[in-house]
């Protein structure tokens, strides 16, 4: 937590992606959009099984017509073993990028920020926020929350591809932005209780990307509302990078996530977690928790913890260890300390269980 500093020499640095391009069959231009970016002849695909084999040759074609050499790498997961395993595959490249759901843009992303190469992200899916922050998850690391690497320098979105991934992928990506309030609420707390450094761009700029999803979400289904989502998606990462750090995107609803992730591993998706939390952190920050619940359900997102197999015990416990999880982020979980009789009393007030 960073001490507030008189004006005059209080700084912080700010990254940011140079280019974004969001529309309808944007692959096929990944090979302009990268020399239009970067001077890069070798460059490191990193992506998925299903990936490869669904838009493994429309890559390729993008990649040829600019004569641009290419190495493909599996990632078949998120562990510090597969990471360093792919690191090691890498010879020369003068690019790495992420093509695919929440994984291969993570690995990538933690792959090129260890060995110094630029990186650009090229989401299939709009799950969570990471497809354009400077943050990864990774399984394994000594951390249970993501890690800080860099900013992608481009992002290309190619909303034909992301609009054809499951609903279910979609919904929970607007699980992680409505996850913004709370978060937002939190980084209030911290500065009002302990002096610590706010933003208030870049978190009206991450409250932003949840109210539109608060207002947009029943356009869930429309052509247009895959737009929105995305570009809120980007926006949220956008608002990290100018932040300097995760604080307007991750707050105790995060933690409560990252918690469960420990407790029930691979039960639900990172947005859905963080969704069930938004309800219950809402809910403790005294906000209207069930506009949040009701605009989750209207996307499709789970709202109580058996929709994604979760049992009582789990989110109990969950709520209770989430203060622990990364202690120096202080939170409305340090302020109202949960015991197991408390969990109990919010889960059930909030219908998560
Ligand atoms: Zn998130």
């Amino acid at each position: 937590m960073r001490p507030l500093l008189p004006i005059e020499i209080e700084s912080h640095t700010i990254e940011l992606p140079r280019r974004i391009t969001i529309g309808y069959d944007t692959l096929k231009e990944l090979g302009r959009f990268i020399l239009e970016l970067i001077d890069a002849r070798r460059v490191t695909i990193i992506t998925g099984n299903n990936i490869i084999k669904r838009l493994g040759s429309k890559c390729e074609d993008a990649l040829d017509s600019e004569d641009l050499v290419y190495k493909w790498l599996i990632a078949s997961d998120t562990s510090n073993t597969t990471v360093q395993y792919l690191a090691s595959r890498i010879d020369t490249t003068d690019l790495i990028i992420g093509f695919g759901g929440g994984k291969s843009v993570d690995v990538a992303k933690y792959i090129a920020y260890n060995l110094n190469k630029p990186f650009i992200s090229v989401p299939t899916s709009a799950a969570h926020d990471g497809i354009a922050s400077p943050f990864a998850s990774i399984r394994g690391s000594n951390r249970p929350y993501s890690i800080t690497t860099r900013m992608p320098i481009g992002i290309l979105a190619d909303l034909k591809i992301i609009r054809s991934s499951p609903k279910r992928l979609l919904a929970s990506g607007c699980g992680d932005l409505l996850a913004k309030i709370t978060a937002v609420k939190d980084w209030e707390l911290g500065r009002d209780e302990k002096n610590e450094y706010f933003g208030t761009y870049s978190a009206s700029l991450a409250h932003l990307s949840a109210s539109i999803i608060m207002k947009e979400a029943k356009k869930f289904n429309d052509k247009e509302f895959i737009r929105t989502l995305v570009e809120a998606l980007i926006s949220s990462g956008v608002a990290a990078g100018i932040a300097g750090s995760s604080r307007p995107c991750s707050g105790s609803e995060h933690l409560f996530s990252h918690a469960l992730e420990f407790i029930a591993p691979n039960k639900g998706f990172h947005g859905e977690r963080c969704g069930l939390g938004t309800i219950m952190m809402a809910n403790l920050h005294g906000l209207d928790w069930e506009v949040i619940r009701d605009t989750l359900d209207s996307v499709g997102a789970p709202t109580n913890a058996y929709q994604i197999g979760l049992s009582k015990d789990e989110i109990i416990k969950a709520l209770i260890l989430a203060r622990n999880i990364r202690p120096e982020r202080y939170t409305i979980l340090n302020k109202i300390k949960l015991n197991e009789e408390k969990a109990l009393d919010l889960a059930k007030r909030c219908n998560i269980i």
